[in-house]
């Protein structure tokens, strides 16, 4: 009798996304996962102490956080679906639009979860270059495919597209779904939400992770014509009815109701940003013109990969990708104010700048 395990062929095999480091050091200063560095708006935290039907299944279609995003974004209750962080939303929203035989379309240097939803939902993809300034080419995406996506403003690079270059994309893609993945907008870019009434085929996706300090409690959105927020339900529903818990839908609700709030700490984030994009300028550092929570820098002359190293042992928590192109690179979140002095003097004395 043969050893083989014939079930093993089977099993679907992947190589799963890996996200960065959770240490579970409290003593860290963690600048390694785009994470915000401010607590979520105060009605967040007095709404969590009102959550107490959990016996109960939560509202399978999350009215009151699909409402609240809505009437805070000017769209309908039907043009908005809610997922479980935009990870969730994005994967589903594979699921929905791509299903052509053609190769979907997004760059290579980008968010490094869309190869990995590809390969498992066994969606055709192709990567297209990055230019050597790391800018995304409109142009690059005329040809015939199933489907585009790609964030705006890109990561890990942190650059923005104009919304021109976007509608560039989308004049030329009228065939298929595209996808503006919108996790960082919310610091400084303008979003392709206004286009949603000229294109039928364009989704937006946000997220509560980043601009909303709300990465534990896993939200995320996205935004379309009635008729592409119908379909994505739908498959939500043929999959699983409740993936919104309750408390994320009324914290969710909460944060959205205090604006006041969401502007005062992504402003303090985005004044820090270009605080310390000087500082690295100073330090020896070149990076693209990052729009995002977060900066991607290389130095001139020390490896990316020591300092990383460096920094950990010193317990300040990097971003470091060991991929072609961008090996020489650490992604660095922006923290509070506090957090990026600390880090610039460690790098001051690691660098043997005084
Ligand atoms: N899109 C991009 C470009 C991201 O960097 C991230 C963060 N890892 C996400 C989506 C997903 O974020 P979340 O699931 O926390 O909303």
């Amino acid at each position: 009798m043969s050893n083989e395990k014939k079930w093993r062929a089977n099993i679907r095999s992947v190589v799963p996304y890996v996200p960065g480091e959770q240490p579970e050091d409290q003593d860290v200063i963690k600048l390694n996962t785009n994470e915000n560095p401010y607590p979520p708006a105060p009605g967040v935290r007095k709404m969590l102490e009102q959550v107490d039907d959990l016996r109960r299944y939560p509202d399978p279609a999350a009215s009151k956080l699909v409402h609240a995003i809505a009437d805070y974004k000017g769209l309908k209750d039907s043009q908005v679906f809610v997922g479980v962080g935009s990870d969730d939303v994005l994967a589903m929203a594979f699921m929905t639009f791509f299903n052509s035989e053609k190769p979907i379309l997004f760059p290579d240097i980008t968010y490094s979860f869309y190869d990995v939803w590809a390969d498992l939902l066994k969606i055709p993809y192709r990567t297209m270059d990055l230019d050597e300034d790391f800018q995304i080419r409109p142009a690059d995406y005329y040809g015939e495919n199933g489907g585009v996506i790609f964030p705006n403003p890109n990561a890990p690079t942190g650059l923005l597209m104009p919304l021109e270059s976007i509608t560039d994309i989308l004049d030329h893609n009228q065939d298929v779904i595209v996808i503006v993945d919108e996790a960082y907008i919310d610091f400084g870019g303008l979003s392709a939400l206004s286009l949603l009434d000229r294109y039928e085929n364009l989704v937006v996706v946000q997220t509560f992770s980043k601009s909303r300090s709300m990465a534990g409690m896993r939200i995320g959105y996205a935004m379309a014509s009635e008729e592409l927020i119908r379909a994505i339900n739908d498959v939500k529903y043929s999959f699983n009815s409740y993936t919104m818990n309750q408390p994320s839908i009324l914290l969710g609700a909460a944060s959205v109701a205090d604006d006041a709030y969401f502007k005062e700490t992504t402003g303090r984030i985005i004044k820090t940003r270009e605080w310390f994009k000087k500082e690295l300028t100073r330090l020896g550092f070149v990076f693209p013109d990052s729009r995002a929570n977060f900066v991607f820098a290389r130095h001139e002359t020390v490896p990316a990969a020591e300092i990383f190293e460096a920094a950990k042992k010193n317990k300040i928590y990097l971003r470091y990708f060991n991929k072609p192109r961008i090996n020489d690179y650490l992604r660095i979140t922006i923290g509070t104010e506090e957090e990026m002095r600390a880090l610039t003097d460690f790098l001051d004395s690691y660098l043997g700048i005084s």
